[in-house]
C-alpha cells in the first residue's frame, strides 16, 4: 500500500483515515490493540559494525601487525613453534579485545537507550504520561516546549510551535509549524503541518496524530540503513594511541640497531633476527588499548549504579578535573517538595500550618485559624486556577502530579477550605501562558459569568510592575501599595522561603491571551512563601566538593534572597558573601563577569540565556566547568560546559541530548558521586599504565644488554610473549576494578594539561624497570654460572620477572599511599589474579608439554626462595620509594 502524503491531508481527514476522535483519542483497548499489530514504538536494533569488521579492526592496529610481520617471518624461516605461538597470540589478544569491545560497546548503547522518553497522550478523554514506546499510530500525542517527538505525527493544533529538525534535515536553526495541508510534492524539509520523531519542540506547544511509529518514522528508516556504534575514544585515548605510533617507531629503531649490532659482531643472522624480534615484542605494550577502554567500561557502569548516566565518553575524564559545578537549586539543591508556609494579603500576614502534600493544617492570622477567609479567596484562587498540578490521594498517601510549586497551592486551597475540582469546573480554561523559566510568571484566562478574567501567578519582580491597584482586607481595590509588598517579599526570601506572586486582570468578552501585557493594568493580589528545604545529602556533598578544591555556584531562577538563605544552610556561602542577580549580570561586560564569576557564587533570578554567559567567563578564568540545566534554554550552557549535565526526573528531552551525563536521580550529590568515580576511573588508569610500562621497558632491556654485552639471551622471544599475554589479562586487568582510594575527594582536582605520568611516576617506572632488568640478568647468569643449563636459568629468569610483576601489582594498587591503603579487600580480583598467575607460572615450569613449547625446565626450590626473595625486596624499595616521594 503507497503511504498516504499526510502532509497534504486535512488535519481531519488524518484523523478520519486513522479512525480517532483528535478530542479523545484512542480507547485504551484500541491502542492496545494497534499495539499488537505494530509493535513497539522503538527502532528495532540497527545491526552494529559487522562482527568480522571489528575483528579484523583489532588485527589492524600498529602494534599487532608488527607482531603479524614478525610472525610471518619466523613461518618463512621455519620456526614452526616461534610463529605457531607468535600469530596464536596476535589471535587471542585479537578475540580478547574484539570481546571487550563488544562488550563496552553495548554496554554504552544500553545506557544511552535507557534514559526513557516519555510522552502525554490522549487516551479515552484523558491526559496521560506514557513510555513513548507504547504509542501507536491513531494517539493524539500533545506536545510541549523541551520534548522530543516520540513518533512521526500530522499536527492538528499548535501555537508558537517550533521544531529543531536537524537530527532529520541536518538544518539546525529551528523551523516554524503550521497546520495547513500542503501540496503533496512537499519535501520533507519543508513539510511544516508535520512533526518528526526525533526532532526536538524548541519552543510553542501543540498536538497531532501519530502516523508511524518505530522502524516506519522517517528517522527509523534511515537510522537502519546507519550502523549504530558508541563512540569509544575519549582524549586520553587518542593521546595515547598517538603515544603508541611514537613508541613504535622508536621500538623499532631499536630492533633494527640490535639487529645490526648483533650483526657486526659476527652474530648469525637467524639469532640476531629473533632477538630484534624478541624486543619489539617485549616493549609493544599490547594490552595498553583494550585496558583502557575496559577501565572506562567498568567505570562507566559504576558511576550508572551511582546514578549518573554518561551519555558521552570523554566526560568521564573530564569529570575528574572538574574545578566548578553551577548548579540549579529547585530540585537539585533542595528536596523540591513544597510547603506553603505564609500568606500576606491586603497588607496581612497569613501562617500556614501542616507539613507535606496532606492538606491537613490551617491558615491561620494571630495564632488563630481563620474560617472564612474572604480576604484570602482572591489569592488561593489564582494560585489553583493557574495551576497544571494534580493532587492525588493513593494508598493512604497524597501525592501531587505534575509542578511541585503548583502541588503546594492546591493543598494551601484545600486548608483554606477551597477545593480546586470543583473551582476548575465553576471557572473553565479558555487559554493559557505555560510557565516559563525565563518569562519567569503563568497566566491562564477563564469564563466567569459572561466575563472574562485573567489569572496570573510569578515572581514578584514580574507581577508587581504591572500592577496599579491591590486588594484591601475588604477585598476592595486600592492603590498598589509596592514598598509594603516588597518588604513582604524580601523578608519571606530572607527566611529561605520560595515566593510567588499571584494577580489577576478582568478583560473584555473578545480578549484573548496573546494580548495579554503587563503594563499596568493588573490588580495585585497577594503573596506566598513556600519552603523548600534542602537535601541533607547535597549539604554533605557540598562539604566533599569544597575539600576537593572544587567550588560549587549556584544558579538559579529564585529569588536573591531565597537564593541567599538556601544558599547559607547549604554552606555554599559564609555570611559576608553576597549574591548576583540577573539584571546585575547583564550590565556587567566580559572582563567584568570574568571577575564577578570568580568571586560570586550564588547568582539569582538568572535567566537561563545568562548561564551560557557564564559558563563562558568561568572558562575563560581556566576553570573546567559542570553546569546542570533542565529546560530547553538551558541547552546551549550544557553544550558550552566541560561538563553539561541534565536532569532525569524533571529535565527535557532537549536538555538531555545536549548534557554529557544524565542524573536519574536530579541529586546534586549524584554529582559529587561521580566526580569522585571520575577520579577513580583516571587513577585506575594511572595504575595500569605504571604497572605494565616496566614490564615492557625491562623486557626490552634486557634483550638490549644482552645483546650489547654478547650474552645469550635471559628470556626468549616466546617467553616474553607469554610473560606478556598471560600477566597483562590475570594482573594488570585487575586494576581496573580498584575502587577509588578513600582520600581521592581531599586531593586538588587534576589538571586538564598534566602529562599522564608525572615525574614521580616516570622515575618510578625507571626504577622498577631497572630492578627487573637487574634481577632476572643477575639471576640468569647466576643460575649460568652454577653450571645450571640454558633452559633452568632461563626458567628462574622468566619467574623472577612474573613475581616481580605480582608483588608490583600490589605496589600500585595506590601510587602514592602504601600498598595497604590501596583497595584492600574491597577489590579481591588482584588477590585471585596472582594465585592464578603463580598456579599458571608452577605449569610453565613443571608440565612437560610447557617445557617443550617454551623450551622451559624445572627448578629447585632454592630458586624459588631466591626468587620470592628478590621479588619482596622489590616490594619494598617501591614501598619506601613512595615514602621517599611524598617528602619531595
Ligand atoms: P532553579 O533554576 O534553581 O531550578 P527555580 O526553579 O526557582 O530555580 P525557576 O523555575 O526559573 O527557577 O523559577 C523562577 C521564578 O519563577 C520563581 O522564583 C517563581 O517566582 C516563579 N515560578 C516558579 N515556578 C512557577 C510556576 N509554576 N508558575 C509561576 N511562576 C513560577
Amino acid at each position: 500500500m503507497p503511504r498516504p502524503s499526510w502532509h497534504a491531508m486535512k488535519a481531519g481527514e488524518v484523523a478520519g483515515y486513522l479512525r480517532v476522535d483528535p478530542a479523545r483519542g484512542l480507547d485504551e483497548a484500541e491502542a492496545a490493540a494497534r499495539l499488537e499489530i505494530y509493535g513497539p514504538n522503538r527502532p528495532s536494533a540497527a545491526p552494529g559494525r559487522s562482527a568480522f569488521a571489528r575483528f579484523v579492526a583489532q588485527l589492524f592496529q600498529p602494534l599487532v601487525l608488527v607482531l603479524i610481520v614478525a610472525g610471518l617471518v619466523t613461518t618463512l624461516l621455519g620456526e614452526w613453534v616461534e610463529s605457531g605461538v607468535i600469530l596464536g597470540v596476535v589471535l587471542i589478544n585479537a578475540a580478547a579485545g574484539f570481546m571487550q569491545e563488544g562488550k563496552a560497546e553495548a554496554a554504552l548503547l544500553a545506557l544511552a537507550r535507557a534514559i526513557a522518553s516519555e510522552a502525554t497522550a490522549l487516551r479515552a478523554g484523558m491526559r496521560r504520561r506514557l513510555d513513548a514506546t507504547e504509542l501507536v499510530p491513531g494517539d493524539v500525542v500533545i506536545l510541549s516546549a523541551g520534548d522530543k517527538v516520540p513518533a512521526d505525527m500530522r499536527l492538528l493544533g499548535g501555537k508558537e510551535l517550533r521544531m529543531a529538525e536537524a537530527a532529520l534535515t541536518g538544518e539546525s536553526t529551528p523551523v516554524e509549524k503550521h497546520l495547513a495541508a500542503l501540496a503533496p510534492d512537499t519535501v520533507l524539509a519543508d513539510r511544516s503541518s508535520m512533526a518528526y520523531c526525533g526532532t526536538l519542540v524548541v519552543g510553542g506547544q501543540g498536538t497531532g496524530i501519530v502516523i508511524a511509529t518505530g522502524d516506519n518514522t522517517e528517522t527509523g528508516r534511515i537510522s537502519r540503513l546507519i550502523a549504530q556504534t558508541a563512540d569509544l575514544t575519549t582524549p586520553l585515548m587518542r593521546k595515547m594511541n598517538a603515544f603508541a605510533q611514537r613508541l613504535l617507531i622508536a621500538i623499532l629503531a631499536l630492533a633494527t640497531l640490535t639487529f645490526v649490532i648483533g650483526m657486526l659482531r659476527g652474530e648469525s643472522f637467524f639469532d640476531m633476527f629473533m632477538a630484534a624480534v624478541a624486543l619489539s615484542v617485549g616493549a609493544i605494550p599490547e594490552g595498553l588499548p583494550a585496558a583502557l577502554t575496559i577501565t572506562l567500561a567498568i567505570g562507566v557502569a559504576r558511576m550508572a549504579k551511582r546514578r549518573a548516566i554518561i551519555r558521552k565518553l570523554p566526560a568521564v575524564e573530564t569529570l575528574g578535573s572538574t574545578t566548578v559545578i553551577c548548579s540549579d537549586k529547585t530540585g537539585t539543591l533542595t528536596e523540591n517538595a513544597m510547603t506553603v508556609r505564609e500568606i500576606w494579603t491586603g497588607g496581612e500576614t497569613f501562617v500556614v500550618t501542616g507539613s507535606g502534600y496532606s492538606p491537613t493544617g490551617s491558615i491561620e492570622e494571630g495564632g488563630e485559624p481563620v474560617d472564612e477567609a474572604t480576604i484570602l479567596r482572591e489569592t488561593l484562587l489564582a494560585g489553583v486556577l493557574c495551576n497544571d498540578a494534580r493532587l492525588v490521594h493513593e494508598e493512604r498517601q497524597w501525592r501531587i502530579v505534575g509542578d511541585p510549586t503548583e502541588g503546594a497551592l492546591l493543598v494551601l486551597a484545600r486548608k483554606g477550605g477551597l477545593d480546586e475540582v470543583t473551582l476548575t469546573s465553576i471557572f473553565p480554561r479558555l487559554d493559557e501562558l505555560p510557565f516559563d523559566s525565563s518569562r519567569q510568571y503563568m497566566a491562564t484566562l477563564h469564563e466567569l459569568e459572561g466575563a472574562r478574567i485573567i489569572y496570573l501567578k510569578g515572581a514578584v519582580e514580574k507581577l508587581l510592575p504591572g500592577c496599579s491597584s491591590m486588594l484591601d482586607r475588604q477585598s476592595r481595590e486600592m492603590p498598589v501599595d509596592v514598598a509594603g509588598i516588597l518588604a513582604a517579599s524580601v523578608r519571606m526570601a530572607e527566611a529561605g522561603l520560595r515566593v510567588l506572586a499571584m494577580a489577576r486582570s478582568v478583560v473584555g468578552a473578545d480578549q484573548s491571551l496573546d494580548q495579554v501585557r503587563i503594563d499596568g493594568n493588573l490588580v495585585f493580589l497577594g503573596i506566598v512563601g513556600m519552603i523548600d528545604p534542602p537535601r541533607p545529602r547535597a549539604i554533605a556533598a557540598v562539604r566533599t566538593c569544597h575539600t576537593a578544591g572544587i567550588r560549587v555556584k549556584m544558579i538559579t531562577g529564585d529569588h536573591p534572597g531565597t537564593a541567599m538563605a538556601i544558599a547559607r544552610q547549604l554552606k555554599i556561602i559564609d555570611d559576608g558573601a553576597k549574591a548576583l542577580s540577573g539584571r546585575e549580570l547583564a550590565e556587567l561586560d566580559d572582563s567584568a563577569l570574568r571577575t564577578a564569576a570568580a568571586e560570586v557564587d550564588v547568582f539569582a533570578r538568572v535567566e537561563p540565556e545568562q548561564k551560557l554567559r557564564l559558563v563562558r567567563a568561568l572558562q575563560a578564568n581556566g576553570e573546567v566547568v559542570a553546569m546542570t540545566g533542565d529546560g530547553v534554554n538551558d541547552a546551549p550552557a550544557l553544550k558550552q560546559a566541560d561538563i553539561g549535565i541534565a536532569m532525569g526526573l524533571g529535565g527535557t528531552d532537549v536538555a538531555k541530548e545536549a548534557a554529557a551525563m544524565v542524573l536519574t536521580d536530579d541529586n546534586f550529590a549524584t554529582i559529587e558521586a561521580a566526580i569522585e568515580e571520575g577520579r577513580g576511573i583516571y587513577d585506575n588508569v594511572v595504575k595500569f599504565i605504571t604497572w605494565t610500562i616496566p614490564t615492557n621497558a625491562g623486557e626490552g632491556m634486557v634483550i638490549l644488554v644482552a645483546i650489547l654485552t654478547g650474552s645469550p639471551l635471559p628470556i626468549t622471544p616466546l617467553q616474553i610473549l607469554w610473560i606478556n599475554m598471560s600477566t597483562a589479562i590475570l594482573l594488570g586487568l585487575t586494576l581496573a576494578f580498584e575502587p577509588a582510594e578513600a582520600h581521592i575527594m581531599r586531593r586538588p582536582p587534576r589538571s586538564p594539561a598534566a602529562p599522564i605520568l608525572d615525574r614521580k611516576l616516570l622515575w618510578r617506572i625507571l626504577l622498577v624497570s631497572l630492578m627487573m632488568l637487574g634481577a632476572s640478568f643477575g639471576l640468569f647468569k647466576f643460575a649460568l654460572s652454577n653450571g645450571q643449563s640454558a633452559e633452568v636459568a632461563r626458567t628462574i629468569a622468566v619467574n623472577v620477572f612474573v613475581m616481580i610483576e605480582i608483588t608490583y601489582l600490589f605496589n600500585c594498587r595506590s601510587l602514592q599511599r602504601s600498598a595497604w591503603q590501596g583497595g584492600g579487600w574491597g577489590n579481591p580480583w588482584p588477590w585471585v589474579g596472582s594465585v592464578l598467575m603463580i598456579a599458571l607460572q608452577l605449569a610453565f615450569t613443571y608440565i612437560p608439554v610447557f617445557n617443550e613449547i617454551f623450551q622451559t625446565a624445572p627448578i629447585d626450590m632454592q630458586d624459588w626462595g631466591l626468587i620470592a626473595l628478590i621479588a619482596f625486596c622489590s616490594f619494598v624499595v617501591v614501598e619506601m620509594d613512595k615514602r621517599w616521594q611524598s617528602r619531595w
